[in-house]
């Protein structure tokens, strides 16, 4: 075990909560990403991530990589990521959700989406399992489908069980919004994108879904597209 990686990822973990993600920067400034996202397209999303060996979760490698995760869903900024969008076939994801993510939506759609916010999490071999047979329809987008949107069913509550970042057995039961991310980053962990999922007559640039439909009631939304 590496102790020193093993205290620094811990640190990362509980230390950042929204106030320490990274301060505003002019829009007219674009920056080259310092952990840039796999886009769709590449082979790394299609293929089924390999299980990691529990036993090679203390080491380096295992560490570096869920730091290095962390750090790329906060710079993105995004609420989730999984291993293979970093370029790493292993069933690893992330999550993360802060008031800071959720800013541009109104109140009415905070509440709509079920959204609250989700300190960070690491699932390690994750197993997911719906709960009920609710389901919700959302606009959904993902880091490795830069620039676009579709509406996608999913499954109102899930339970997710695995290893944590300590190799420990942890379960996540969820509804609403955490519930979504869950199933949107196992997904990534056996090769599916969500425009697999997505109704495809709703996909949208993500310019689009802004202009047309921020602040409204998604019943709204399905209208406009048949729904
Ligand atoms: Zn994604």
């Amino acid at each position: 075990m590496n102790v020193a990686r093993i205290a620094s990822l811990v640190a990362l973990l509980t230390a950042c909560g929204p106030s320490a993600s990274k301060p505003m920067t002019a829009p007219s400034a674009p920056q080259t990403p310092e952990h840039p996202i796999v886009q769709a397209g590449a082979p790394v999303l299609r293929a089924r991530a390999a299980a990691v060996d529990p036993a090679r979760i203390g080491t380096a490698e295992i560490q570096d990589l869920i730091i290095k995760m962390v750090a790329a869903m906060r710079e993105a900024p995004g609420v989730g990521l999984a291993a293979p969008q970093i370029g790493v076939p292993l069933r690893v994801l992330v999550l993360e959700d802060t008031d800071e993510r959720m800013a541009r939506l109104t109140a009415a759609e905070i509440a709509e989406r079920e959204r609250v916010v989700v300190p960070v999490r690491v699932f390690i071999n994750p197993q997911l399992r719906a709960v009920g047979d609710e389901k919700r329809t959302f606009f959904e987008g993902c880091l490795s489908v830069d620039g676009w949107a579709g509406l996608v069913e999913r499954h109102a509550e899930v339970e997710v069980t695995g290893l944590d970042e300590h190799g420990q057995p942890a379960t996540m039961r969820v509804r609403g919004w955490p519930a979504r991310i869950l199933q949107h980053e196992v997904d990534h962990l056996d090769g599916t994108l969500y425009v697999d999922r997505m109704v495809t007559r709703s996909f949208s640039t993500a310019e689009q879904v802004k202009e047309r439909f921020a602040g409204k009631p998604i019943a709204e939304v399905l209208a406009v597209f048949g729904l």
